[in-house]
């Protein structure tokens, strides 16, 4: 299944590094704990995630024990799925109007791939998609968009690059409802400024969708690379102080063994990963479903 393969990196390096402590264990004691820890942290989990699982872990066994390597690994899966059903919000699709995606994040992250695998994974769901390049800013951003467009047959609304990207949005708002679109997608500007720049620039668009569509920007998706490790957390915390993030597009899972970062996430940033890049083609994006995500890593 398309999980397992996203993730196969990552099972390699913790199924099988785990899974010598887990073959090796009899009954679980502190020394199995102190064992698993640079495991988790190798995965990417971060030191806060590492810390809180290995406490819990750590309590069940003075509590009741813990019966051996199957027992730790069940117990281990359950607090990893916990941390991320902990963040889980249902997403909030407007009754009528045009729903509006903001796609935001660094430059290179996956930003404008994204909003082009999702134009096309809509499409394919049936639904009117228009997408609108609001990235303004980096060369090419724009064309490469259009080529993304072309490929699912959607329409596109666009200005030149160095054009104000509010005014962009504003178009492809307006045009979003005399055409009846069910899906608005934005692809903006991901340069790294000072936070106060990004977060005038962000709220500004914010404000233009807020005017003309009630209730959105429905979703603002945090783009980012899975393999940027502990700075790609450090730029995510900056777009999550600048604009109203509601998830994370996790791109590039497929290489990687570095996964872990989707706990990371759930626990620094409190935000659920909705979707999955797997790769650089238009149908490498999957539904992000953090039980099966769980299962995949450790079965
Ligand atoms: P942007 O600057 O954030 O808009 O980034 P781009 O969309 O231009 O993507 C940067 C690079 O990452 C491109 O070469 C993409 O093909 C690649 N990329 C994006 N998503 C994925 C993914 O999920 N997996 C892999 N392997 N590459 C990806």
């Amino acid at each position: 299944d398309r999980m397992k393969q996203a993730v196969s990196r990552t099972r390699e390096n913790l199924s099988e590094s785990i899974g010598s402590v887990i073959a090796l264990t009899r009954e679980v004691d502190e020394s199995t704990l102190i064992d698993l820890e640079p495991l988790l942290l190798a995965a990417d989990l971060g030191g806060e995630t590492t810390a809180i699982v290995l406490e819990h872990l750590r309590q069940r066994a003075l509590r009741t024990g813990i019966d051996g390597g199957a027992d730790l690994k069940r117990l281990l899966k359950s607090e990893l799925k916990a941390i991320l059903d902990g963040v889980e919000v249902p997403i909030q699709h407007p009754v009528s109007g045009p729903e509006v995606i903001m796609m935001v994040g660094v430059n290179g992250t996956g930003k404008t791939t994204t909003s082009g695998k999702l134009a096309n994974l809509f499409t394919t769901q049936g639904k009117s998609v228009l997408l609108c390049a609001a990235d303004t800013f980096r060369a090419a951003a724009i064309e490469q968009l259009q080529v993304w467009a072309d490929r699912s047959g959607v329409a596109i609304i666009k200005t030149k690059q160095g054009g104000d990207p509010s005014a962009a949005l504003y178009d492809a708002c307006t045009a979003s409802k005399a055409r009846n679109i069910d899906i608005l997608i934005a692809d903006t500007a991901g340069r790294l400024h000072t936070k106060t720049d990004l977060m005038k620039e962000l709220d500004k668009m914010r404000r233009t969708v807020e005017k003309l569509i009630p209730g959105g920007p429905h979703q603002t998706l945090l783009v980012m690379d899975a393999t940027t490790g502990q700075n790609g957390m450090q730029q995510a915390r900056l777009f999550t102080e600048a604009a109203k993030v509601t998830g994370i597009v996790l791109t590039k899972l497929d290489g990687t063994a570095k996964g872990g970062i989707v706990l990371a996430i759930a626990t620094e940033l409190k935000l659920p990963v909705v979707y999955a890049g797997t790769g650089e083609k238009i149908e490498d994006l999957i539904p992000f479903d953090s039980s099966s995500f769980i299962d995949s890593l450790l079965d």
